[in-house]
């Protein structure tokens, strides 16, 4: 049969999760902790299940958990969202993304990305019918891998047909994080047109070294035009249960759920109601979230400067990108497959989340999410590269 999606094979982290278990590697390529949830998160499930909360839940999630999430996002960002009518509860991140483009975005338009970008965004802009238009990351001047945006060259991209652009902060594969001033260039580049931007904020509380998450939310002239979306598997160590957020004003959050009824009408019932008692009684577990992952970057970063990688800086996020030119000359994918196959360590190249991989570019995404014993194991196996 004819393929809509042409581009599209197994994804990088799949592939290279089964290339870990197949050869018995310490797996730091998919991005997924390998640390137990709050004890508090799993009885909270638990009760929800036995109290039998196991039904269809309300379409847009259940009304005591959108009124957590915005009870939260006033805590931490000073703005409160309205409950019942901007915060819909989705099967994650993904389902989300994927609901917002094909809410807004229309056969024949364009969206604007910026690579390297999460795998999942292109597919749902080429199944609306509409093209991604990709534009590197790296501002003029910031050496080979920087990661800062440059809008000049954004701005030089949006044509009439441009419904959509899609910002991912703090950024995967990367790291980097946006600050005040790429928030003022976005109002500044979106003002006058109707633009919508898609704030991809999965790794929200997952920032170091006493810097703020610049979120859309904190804008008014920004989230007035937004869907911004997080997903609990991040903050609370349980990518497997496929559990995230919207926030968007009424008008995008109709249009939103007319797409979120018909894809999977409703998210995991037991979860929402755990997530809901969860967020109100331990706070501190997301406010505490960037130290405990700094600890784990400052750790692992320490310990590959005994190896002969180089790591990049890491704002944010869970992942320490490295430069293993001193190692080897292979491109990205094969390394991986030979740190995998040849020394047990899966890591995830960067070249699949591009449209055009920049040329000579020798980087590996390392996943440090993990128990201080999984990173020893990396490491040692790493120290004999
Ligand atoms: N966006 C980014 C940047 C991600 O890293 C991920 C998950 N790895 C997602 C979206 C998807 O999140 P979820 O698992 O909640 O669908
Ligand atoms: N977001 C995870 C990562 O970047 C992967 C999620 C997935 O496997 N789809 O590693």
């Amino acid at each position: 049969p004819p393929t809509k999606l042409p581009r599209v094979g197994t994804t990088i982290f799949s592939v290279m999760s089964q290339l870990a278990t197949e050869h018995r590697a310490v797996n730091l390529g998919q991005g997924f902790p390998d640390f137990a949830v709050p004890p508090r998160l799993v009885e909270e499930l638990d009760r929800a299940m036995r109290a039998g909360h196991n039904q269809y839940p309300p379409m847009t999630g259940i009304p005591a958990l959108r009124r957590a999430i915005a009870a939260k996002t006033e805590r931490c960002y000073g703005w409160r969202p309205d409950a019942d009518a901007e915060v819909t509860v989705t099967s994650g991140a993904s389902e989300a993304i994927f609901d917002a483009v094909h809410a807004v975005v229309r056969a024949g338009e364009e969206v604007i990305v910026l690579d390297p970008c999460y795998d999942c965004y292109e597919p749902a802009i080429e199944l609306a019918g509409a093209t991604a238009v990709h534009v590197p990351l790296g501002a003029p001047g910031g050496g080979p891998a920087s990661f800062a945006p440059d809008w000049d060259r954004v701005r030089a991209t949006i044509t009439p047909r441009t419904r959509m652009l899609m910002i991912n902060s703090p950024h995967n594969p990367s790291g980097a994080t946006l600050g005040a001033g790429d928030m003022a260039a976005i109002a500044g580049l979106l003002a006058g047109t109707d633009i919508v931007l898609l704030a991809d904020e999965v790794y929200e509380h997952i920032v170091f070294d006493g810097a703020r998450h610049e979120t859309v939310l904190r804008y008014p002239e920004l989230r007035e035009r937004a869907f911004v979306v997080s997903s609990f598997g991040k903050t609370y160590h349980c990518t497997g249960w496929k559990l995230g957020y919207c926030i968007a004003p009424p008008a995008l959050s109709a249009e939103f759920r007319k797409v979120h009824q018909y894809n999977t009408f409703c998210s995991f019932a037991p979860a929402q109601h755990a997530f809901a008692a969860m967020i109100d009684a331990e706070p501190e577990h997301y406010e505490r979230l960037g130290t405990f992952y700094e600890a784990k970057r400052d750790r692992f970063r320490a310990q590959l400067l005994t190896t002969k990688l180089q790591p990049l800086p890491v704002p944010g996020g869970y992942f320490q990108l490295v430069d293993y030119s001193a190692v080897s000359d292979l491109d990205d994918l094969a390394f991986c497959r030979w740190l995998t196959v040849e020394h047990g360590v899966a890591a995830i190249p960067l070249s699949p989340f591009y449209r055009t991989p920049p040329a000579g570019q020798r980087l590996a995404r390392l996943c440090f999410a993990k128990n201080e014993a999984t990173l020893d194991a990396a490491i040692e196996r790493l120290q004999k590269l």
